[in-house]
């Protein structure tokens, strides 16, 4: 059974249609990469995703349950989004803590999750501050905090971090992988940054205007693109 397996999704806005029939299936523990140019829909599809915007048509599963009329609450996801917006009035502490308060965890659980994902981003001199208190990268751990704070089936990352300095990208993916090789969770991950793509991904979308060109193992796509666009897109050898 797949984690997460997207059936014929189509989604329009107004007359345009942004995502044409896009099907993917990934395994339990998969990382997969969604790579695309500006404007080619990748947003869009983690938002249906995610069930922040109703699909046109198509089918949504995770682990084998039919989500696609769910709402985001509804559906076993965390996400990590580019504008990650903290709560500013909430420290560090209650900004991890509060999606747990929403879906009624005990306040011990809460705490114990608190303590786990501290450790986890090594964020433990921060729980009493502030988001204002804080710098880009803090926050971004931060946010990312916040999703790590449940475990979820799916967590979705829509270019985390796009919004970094380049050594403090490097950093945190780093410990992206590590975090994912040591929890071993299903994990979609957009990214523009090609070195992003091959170091992080099982597995690779491309995706272009709407579809996915090509889905495949890192070596497979970089090394036999289905045509010029994937091969230029991950920079293939010619
Ligand atoms: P990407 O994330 O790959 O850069 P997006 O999914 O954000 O692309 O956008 C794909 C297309 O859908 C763009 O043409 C964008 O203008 C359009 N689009 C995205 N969200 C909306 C919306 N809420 N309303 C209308 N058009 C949208
Ligand atoms: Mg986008």
């Amino acid at each position: 059974m797949s984690a997460l397996d997207i059936q014929n999704v189509r989604k329009d806005f107004g007359d345009e249609r942004v995502l044409k029939d896009v099907s993917i299936s990934i395994d339990s523990g998969q990382f997969l990469i969604l790579v695309g140019p500006s404007g080619c829909g990748k947003s869009t599809l983690m938002n249906a995703i995610a069930g922040l915007e109703p699909v046109t048509s198509g089918n949504i599963s995770i682990d084998g349950e039919d989500v696609t009329w769910r709402t985001p609450a509804e559906r076993d996801i965390a996400m990590v989004f580019q504008s990650y917006a903290l709560y500013p009035s909430m420290t560090v502490r209650q900004n991890i803590s509060f999606g747990l308060e929403m879906r009624k965890v005990p306040k011990a659980e809460r705490e114990a999750a608190v303590e786990r994902v501290a450790d986890l981003l090594q964020i433990f001199p921060l729980l009493e501050r502030k988001p204002a208190q804080l710098s880009g990268g803090q926050r971004q751990r931060v946010a990312m905090g916040r999703a790590l704070a449940r475990e979820p089936k799916v967590y979705l990352f829509d270019e985390p971090l796009s919004n970094l300095d380049a050594k403090l990208r490097v950093d945190m993916r780093t410990e992206i992988k590590k975090l994912h090789q040591r929890l071993g969770t299903t994990i979609v991950y957009v990214t523009h940054d090609q070195v992003e793509a091959m170091t992080l991904a099982d597995c690779i979308a491309v995706m272009r205007d709407g579809h996915i060109l090509q889905l495949g193992s890192p070596e497979e796509v970089y090394n036999n693109p289905v045509d010029m666009f994937v091969a230029g897109f991950m920079g293939s050898p010619s």
